[in-house]
Formats: structure tokens, sequence, C-alpha cells
């Protein structure tokens, strides 16, 4: 196993493959992702970048092959899945707050009443995340006082505040009005200076060209293509993969 640091990687997945009952949505899936890079999944609806990434932290259960989460094995009989969910922060399409929460609350939530960190340092880190994310005016508000772009950088500094070791976005921008896209996209860019590993399921190619070290194309549930942008969008060998982009770009 490749190390960094002599640590293991943040995430590796070793021929992967998930059913929901006989429909086979993850076929043989294999992903080594080191700390601080930057993954963008795309493809076709229903291909399973959702499954994919929900397995990452037993959001779903995979039946064959290997997923590690640093160096820790996700299985059936595993103990401890809260510490391995602790480094993984997730942000979902539907920014899934808790609405009868304010923001501030919904931020410190998990650190608060999931890992009983008292309230003042888990609020002052809430209060610099809430900058961070351009949205401190907002901290006492309710979510459904917020823009969706507003709510959306709500969940991710709320994702943050475990002090994740990785985070994964779901189509974070995919529920979003237009004018509210780029604004969330500018927070992932930011996040993605700082070093943080992130693996992104999206098809805002603009963001992945920018930010990818490599983008992962699925179809089918399988692994189609892999590649830098450069080469990924330039010359695609597959003709699933040159048939997607000619859709989207
Ligand atoms: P994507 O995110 O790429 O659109 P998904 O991972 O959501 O794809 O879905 C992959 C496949 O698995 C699809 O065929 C979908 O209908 C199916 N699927 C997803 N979730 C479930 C579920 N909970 N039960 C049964 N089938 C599911
Ligand atoms: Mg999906």
């Amino acid at each position: 196993m490749a190390e960094q640091d002599g640590r293991p990687p943040i995430v590796e997945l070793q021929s992967v493959c998930k059913w929901y009952g006989t429909h086979k949505v993850l076929s043989d899936i294999s992903l080594q992702v080191e700390r601080g890079r930057k993954i963008v999944v795309c493809g076709p609806s229903g291909s399973g970048k959702s499954t994919l990434i929900r397995c990452l932290n037993r959001l779903e259960a995979h039946q064959e092959g290997r997923i590690l989460v640093d160096g820790i094995e996700l299985h059936s009989k595993m103990r401890g899945i809260e510490q391995v969910r602790r480094k993984v922060g997730m942000v979902f399409q539907n920014f899934n707050l808790f609405p009868h929460m304010t923001v501030l609350e919904n931020v410190i939530a998990a650190p608060v009443y999931a890992m009983g960190e008292d309230r003042a340092s888990a609020g002052k880190r809430a209060e610099e995340l809430l900058a961070r994310v351009n949205i401190a005016e907002q901290a006492a508000k309710y979510p459904g006082q917020l823009s969706g772009g507003q709510q959306q950088r709500v969940a991710i500094a709320r994702a943050l505040c475990m002090r994740p070791e990785i985070m994964l976005f779901d189509e974070p921008t995919s529920a979003l009005d237009p004018e509210m896209v780029a604004e969330v996209l500018d927070t992932m860019v930011s996040l993605a200076r700082t070093g943080m590993t992130m693996i992104c399921v999206t098809h805002e190619m603009g963001f992945a060209r920018s930010v990818a070290d490599e983008i992962v194309f699925m179809d089918k549930g399988e692994i189609v293509e892999r590649a830098p942008p450069e080469t990924f969008f330039t010359s695609p060998r597959n003709a699933r993969t040159k048939q997607f982009l000619s859709q989207i770009l």
C-alpha cells in the first residue's frame, strides 16, 4: 500500500461491487485517493456516483471488495464507524440542514451533540467557518430564511466543523438556481486551495478543469475512464466518455 508521510491513503477501494437486489450498481471499482488530491466524479444519471460516495462513509454497504478509509476497513462487523464518519465530511445536493435549528446550531450540532465538545469552542470554530464561507452575518437565522446558495455554504461549514480529513460532495450545485452556483463553487475552490482532500460528484466542468487532479467518468456502475482534466477533455479515449462530453460541454 502506498503511503504518504507514513500514513495510508485517505481512501482506498479495491474491486468494490455493490448490488441493490439483483441490480449491480457498482462493478469492480478500484480507486486510491491520496491526501490533498481532488477527484471529480462525473457520469450519466444512474451510473452509481452517489452510491459510490455514500459507500465511503457506509451510508450504503458494499458487498464485495474492500473499502479502507484512513487505513480502517469498512465492513459489516466493524466497530467504530462513527470514528470513520468523523473523518469524512459530506455535502449533499439538497443541503439537508436541520430546519428547526439556526445556522450556528446546525454548524455546531455534530461536534456538540455527537462528540460532546463544549459549545464555546465549537461555537468559536463555527463562527470562523461561517466567515470563511462568507455567511457570518446569517448565524442567527434559520435555514428557511436563506437562499439555496447560502444554505449550501452553511452545509459546507457544518461539514468542516467536524474537522474532516476528506470532503465528499454529491452534486452540491445541482439543486441551485443558476445565479447561486458560482458562490458555492467559489467556496469549493477556496477549500481546495487549503489543501483539503476532496471527492466531488459534479457536472460543473469549469470547476473540474480548474480544481481536479483527476476526473473519473462512470457509466453503468463502472469506472470507464480516468484522466487528468487536460487529457479528459481534449482526448477522451472511450466512446461513452466522448458521448457524455458532447452532451454536457
Ligand atoms: P447516480 O448518482 O450516478 O445518479 P445512483 O448511485 O444514485 O446514481 O444510482 C445508481 C443505481 O442504483 C441507479 O440505477 C438507481 O436507480 C439505483 N439505486 C440507487 N439507490 C437505490 C436504492 N436505495 N434502492 C434501489 N436502487 C437504488
Ligand atoms: Mg447521484
